[in-house]
C-alpha cells in the first residue's frame, strides 16, 4: 500500500508538472479494470481534482467521412499556435463491435500530434457508459490537472455516444455536411438540439454553395428549436478543414460562449449537475455488474428469463425475483 501511494504522488507530481508521460500513465491506470487499480485510481482522482477545472471542456462529433480528424487537427493547430495546451480524447465506439479501432490509425492528426503542447489518448470503447467510454470523464479531469487549456472530446455520431459526451463537457460541437435537406432529415433532431455550434465543413471549391444552403437550413432548422441556454443561441458556422478557413472564427464564437455562460455562471452550475449525474450513472452502472456478479442471480437468471421469454411471468414479476434474490445473497 504505501509503495503505492508512493507511486501515485509521483504521478501526481509529473501530472501537475504537466508531463505528458506521467498523464499517459494515469490514464492508463484509470482506465485499468482491476480492483487494485481501481483503489489507486480513486486515490489519483482525489488528489487531482483540485487541480481540475480550469480548461474548457468541447464535445466535437458528427458522423465518419464529415473531416472530424482534419478539423481537430486544423482546429487544434490554430490553438497551440495561439499558445494553448490542447488535449484529445477520442471515442470511438464501433471499435467495440469490429475489435479493431478506427481511431488507432497512426495517420490521423499528423501535425497536431507531433507538437509539444498537444496531447492525443483514443480511449477504448470496452466499458461504456451510454456509448462513452467509461473512463473519458476521468481522463477528462487529469487532463485539466495536467494544465490543458482546451479539451476536446471527439465521438464518432451513433446517436447515444453524443448524449454521453454532451453530458460531460461545456459546449458541444455538431459537424456536419455540405449537404442540406436529405441529410437534415436523417439527423436525428434529439441531436441537433444537443448542439450549442453546428459547423458545416467541407465549406470549398464546388462544395461551396451547397455549404451555404446547408448552413441556412440548419440556421432555420435551430431557429425552430428551443435553445437550452438562456444566455446562449446556438450558432451555425461553416469551415473548410482542409483549407484552414473559417477555423478563427469558430474560436471566436467559442471564447464568446465561455466568457457569456461563466459570466452568467451557467458552466459552474453545468458542472455541478453533471457531476452529480455521472456520480448516478456510475452508482447504476456497478449495481447492475454487482447483480450480474452474484453466482446466486447467475444460478436463477436463465430460468426466470426463460419464463419471461415464454410469457409464464411478467417482466416486472421477474424483476422483483431476481432483484429480491440479490438483495438477500
Ligand atoms: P472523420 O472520419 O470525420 O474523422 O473525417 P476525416 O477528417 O478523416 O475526413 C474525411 C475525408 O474528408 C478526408 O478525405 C478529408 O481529406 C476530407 N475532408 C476533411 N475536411 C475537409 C474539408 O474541409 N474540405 C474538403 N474538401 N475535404 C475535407
Amino acid at each position: 500500500m504505501a509503495k503505492d501511494s508512493d507511486k501515485i504522488a509521483k504521478l501526481v507530481a509529473g501530472i501537475a508538472d504537466g508531463q505528458r508521460r506521467a498523464l499517459a500513465q494515469a490514464i492508463t491506470l484509470i482506465e485499468s479494470t482491476r480492483a487494485d487499480h481501481r483503489e489507486d485510481a480513486d486515490l489519483l482522482l482525489e488528489q487531482i481534482l483540485p487541480l481540475s477545472g480550469k480548461s474548457i471542456r468541447i464535445g466535437i462529433s458528427g458522423v465518419p467521412g464529415v473531416g472530424k480528424s482534419t478539423f481537430i487537427e486544423s482546429f487544434g493547430m490554430h490553438l497551440i499556435n495561439k499558445g494553448f495546451r490542447v488535449a484529445v480524447l477520442a471515442i470511438d465506439p464501433s471499435s467495440q463491435r469490429t475489435g479493431g479501432s478506427i481511431l488507432g490509425d497512426k495517420t490521423r492528426m499528423e501535425i497536431l500530434s507531433r507538437q509539444q503542447t498537444a496531447f492525443i489518448r483514443p480511449s477504448p470503447a470496452g466499458a461504456t457508459l451510454g456509448g462513452v467510454a467509461r473512463r473519458t470523464r476521468e481522463a477528462m479531469l487529469l487532463c485539466e490537472a495536467a494544465g490543458f487549456d482546451v479539451i476536446l472530446v471527439e465521438t464518432v455520431g451513433v446517436g447515444q455516444s453524443e448524449t454521453a459526451v454532451s453530458e460531460m463537457v461545456d459546449m458541444f460541437l455538431l459537424l456536419l455536411l455540405p449537404s442540406g435537406g436529405d441529410e437534415l432529415q436523417g439527423i436525428k433532431k434529439g441531436i441537433m438540439e444537443l448542439a450549442d455550434m453546428v459547423v458545416v465543413n467541407k465549406a470549398d471549391g464546388d462544395l461551396a454553395p451547397a455549404a451555404n444552403r446547408a448552413a441556412a437550413e440548419y440556421h432555420a432548422a435551430l431557429g425552430l428549436m428551443r435553445p437550452s441556454s438562456p444566455n446562449w443561441k446556438p450558432r451555425v458556422k461553416k469551415c473548410s478543414a482542409l483549407h484552414d478557413e473559417g477555423i478563427a472564427e469558430i474560436w471566436s464564437a467559442i471564447e464568446e460562449f465561455r466568457t457569456k455562460l461563466w459570466e452568467s455562471n451557467e458552466i459552474p452550475d453545468k458542472r455541478v449537475k453533471q457531476a452529480v449525474s455521472w456520480m448516478w450513472s456510475e452508482i447504476k452502472e456497478s449495481l447492475v455488474f454487482a447483480f450480474k456478479d452474484k453466482p446466486e442471480i447467475d444460478k436463477a437468471l436463465e430460468k426466470v428469463e426463460s419464463d419471461v421469454i415464454s410469457g409464464k411471468i411478467a417482466p416486472a414479476t421477474a424483476a422483483r425475483k431476481l432483484l429480491n434474490i440479490f438483495l438477500k445473497a
